[in-house]
């Protein structure tokens, strides 16, 4: 393998996910949460994941067994001293995160160790200026299911190291058979940055009275075979979360089509905020 001791910060839907496919791929993996108690609920949810793939038919029995034996959860940061690479998943919280990368750079000793973050708005650049070596930081910015979803975007800054861009790429390409594409350290990377114009679109229709919530979507999955409508993706994705993408990508780009139409922001204001609430734009059971 490119990199098989991998440590990861952030037990949570991320972080599990990138655990999973790092272990699956022979990677040896330690999981480091906040406390003991999280600490043992990313094993459980990370456990459970891979149970119900091997259900599913996607994973035999025997890969899941030798992924649970190659990973392990703790809450003490110090574990993760000798990782070839650090993936930080914690939530998405500027100070949270650059306190972190403070205390990697302390703690995650081998000069050729990889600091990488799945952050979807925070610069890189902001992380790396946190560390003493922003050479070794570099964006690994993993999709929503990370199993089943291809595609890496990586992200160096203008300090990463060619040799840890590189490296990294391959790690993603060859041990993980993702799909990756580089961007420039710019707020919503490649894919938010085209998508979050497009969903706010579909909120502004809306919000102008334009078409229906269900035409809407269903026009672009008939006519253009999105397997989502742009409303029903926004409240997969969660009013909250597009409403923060759009923020950060305003405040970077100062462009009209980044700015949150008033329709988003009552909703949200209101508590809905998509399929995690029950309610969005459709209603969820
Ligand atoms: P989440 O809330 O499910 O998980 C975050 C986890 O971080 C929690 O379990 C929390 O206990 C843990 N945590 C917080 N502070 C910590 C610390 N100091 N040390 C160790 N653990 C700590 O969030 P998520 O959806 O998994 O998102 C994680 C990151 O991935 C964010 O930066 C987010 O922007 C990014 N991301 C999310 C998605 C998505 O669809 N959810 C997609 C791509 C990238």
């Amino acid at each position: 393998m490119i990199i098989d001791q991998v440590g990861v910060v952030g037990g949570g839907l991320m972080g599990t996910g990138i655990a999973r496919v790092c272990a699956l791929a022979g990677a040896d993996v330690v999981v480091c949460e906040a406390d003991s108690g999280r600490a043992e609920a990313a094993r459980v949810r990370t456990e459970s994941s891979l149970r119900r793939a091997v259900s599913a038919g996607k994973i035999t029995g025997a890969d899941c067994a030798e992924a649970l034996s190659r990973l392990r959860y703790t809450a003490i940061l110090e574990e993760l001293g000798d990782r070839e690479l650090v993936i930080e998943a914690v939530v998405e919280d500027e100070p949270v995160k650059v306190e972190l990368f403070a205390a990697l750079d302390k703690t995650v000793s081998a000069p050729t160790a990889v600091l990488a973050s799945n952050t979807s708005s925070i610069a890189i650049t902001k992380l790396a200026a946190a560390t003493t070596q922003p050479q070794r930081v570099v964006g690994l910015h993993f999709f929503n299911p990370v199993p089943a979803l291809r595609l890496v975007e990586l992200v160096p800054t203008l300090h990463t190291e060619a040799s840890t861009i590189d490296r990294i790429e391959r790690f993603a390409s060859e041990d993980l058979q993702k799909i990756v594409i580089r961007s420039q350290d710019r707020a919503g990377f490649v894919v938010n940055a085209l998508l979050t114009p497009y969903l706010l679109s579909a909120v502004r229709m809306l919000e102008a009275g334009f078409a229906s919530a269900a035409d809407i979507d269903q026009g672009m999955v008939e006519g253009c075979a999105h397997p989502l409508g742009p409303l029903s993706l926004a409240d997969f994705v969660g009013l909250d979360i597009l409403l923060a993408a759009s923020n950060s990508m305003y405040e970077e780009f100062k462009d009209a089509q980044f700015a949150p139409p008033p329709l988003l922001l009552r909703m949200v204001e209101s508590g809905l905020l998509g399929e995690k609430t029950g309610r969005g734009f459709f209603t969820y059971s």
